[in-house]
């Protein structure tokens, strides 16, 4: 009798959850969402949606008992509810991975670990340890937790910057020195449950804002530094004992220096092209490996450029007429605010 395909729960109802849905609906793979977001745009994706906080235990078990194997969108969540589920179905990547990636501060001792290099950092809780750090200028202080999209983020380019910040320490943070890049790039890999690891080629991101703005492939590097990418992301995934999809972002200085940036422990914003440019997306990669189906070899169709699309922008588009090698990605989002990502679109090119 064939193998019947197992029912995925996933973790986080926004645009990689909906993502998630829709490439396993493509492998014939039951959804069932369990997001906190009464909004969630996932339930035009997903077959399921459960909406409930995440410490409301009668519902997380209602999710548990719906389905086989459970992964997740976003790293923020709770540990210890992951770790709850776990105790009942398989969960992947594992839970105790997000200890280490959801702090700053300990992922990027994580990464100096494995003799791979990151920006030079110094741990910050107060006032006087920023003070004593001046000399880092130009800096970024960034909360060790819970940030995204630059939210959490106090850039401080001289001195007076240091004096003129006024904020209440009530939580960690990481003071990083400023990079003055030339590119940043991030390699998406999937590794399998067997341990078979299978990495993109870099891609070349551009942010604005300290949000992903643009990203294109191939990335305008040295073939030494696309291999050093490649070489150093499949390390961390294997050292992680990783199940899935995952994204080392780097940052390349003006010296070329190959500086891992952070781990997203999920499918990432920067690999939204390869839906169009490969045979096998990051998302149905991801799918593949928490579900453990057969591996197959990625193949590149076409080279391609991604456009995040925010906020109110997202009406022009709604209404735009797109050529055959454009693909128009609405997430279905109730509220176009400001800065938050509503969609994409992505351009295969030669
Ligand atoms: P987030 O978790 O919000 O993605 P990141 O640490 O990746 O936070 O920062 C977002 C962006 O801000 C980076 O991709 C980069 O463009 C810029 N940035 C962050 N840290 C540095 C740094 N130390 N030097 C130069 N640019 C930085
Ligand atoms: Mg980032």
């Amino acid at each position: 009798m064939a193998k019947t395909n197992p029912a995925l729960g996933i973790i986080g109802g926004g645009q990689l959850g909906s993502l998630l849905a829709s490439a396993a609906k493509k492998l014939n793979i039951h959804t069932v969402v369990l997001t906190d977001d009464n909004q969630a745009p996932a339930k035009h994706f997903c077959n399921e949606i459960i909406t409930a906080d995440y410490s409301d235990r009668a519902k997380v078990r209602e999710f548990v008992n719906k389905v086989d194997v459970v992964t997740f969108e976003f790293e923020n969540i709770p540990v210890n509810i992951l770790e709850g589920i776990a105790q009942f179905k398989p969960v992947f990547p594992k839970p105790a991975i997000n200890k280490i990636v959801q702090n700053r501060l300990l992922e990027k001792q994580f990464v100096n670990s494995l003799n791979i290099q990151t920006t030079l950092f110094e741990p910050i809780k107060n006032k006087l340890d920023l003070s004593s750090l001046k000399h880092f200028s130009p800096a970024i202080l960034k909360t060790n937790t819970l940030g995204y999209d630059g939210k959490g983020q106090y850039v401080l380019n001289n001195q007076k910057d240091f004096d003129d910040l006024n904020i209440s320490f009530d939580q960690d943070y990481i003071l990083e020195k400023k990079i003055d890049l030339d590119k940043e790039i991030s390699v998406i890999v999937t590794r399998y449950q067997d341990g078979t690891i299978i990495s993109y080629e870099p891609i070349e991101n551009v942010h604005k804002d300290q949000i992903l703005n643009q990203s294109s492939i191939p990335a305008n590097i040295s073939k030494n530094l696309f291999e050093k990418a490649q070489d150093q992301a499949k390390i961390i995934a294997e050292k992680l004992d990783y199940v899935g999809t995952m994204c080392v972002e780097y940052f390349i200085d003006k010296k070329n220096n190959l500086l891992v940036n952070e781990i997203a422990p999920r499918v990432h914003n920067s690999g939204h092209l390869t839906i169009n440019a490969f045979n096998i997306s990051q998302f149905e990669n991801h799918v593949r490996a928490v579900c453990n189906l057969e591996i197959l070899p990625i193949k590149k169709v076409k080279n391609a450029k991604m456009l995040n699309i925010l906020g109110l922008d997202i009406e022009k588009y709604r209404d735009k007429k797109f050529s055959n090698n454009e693909y128009f990605f609405d997430y279905l989002k109730k509220e176009p605010k400001e800065k938050r990502k509503m969609g994409h679109l992505t351009t295969l090119v030669d």
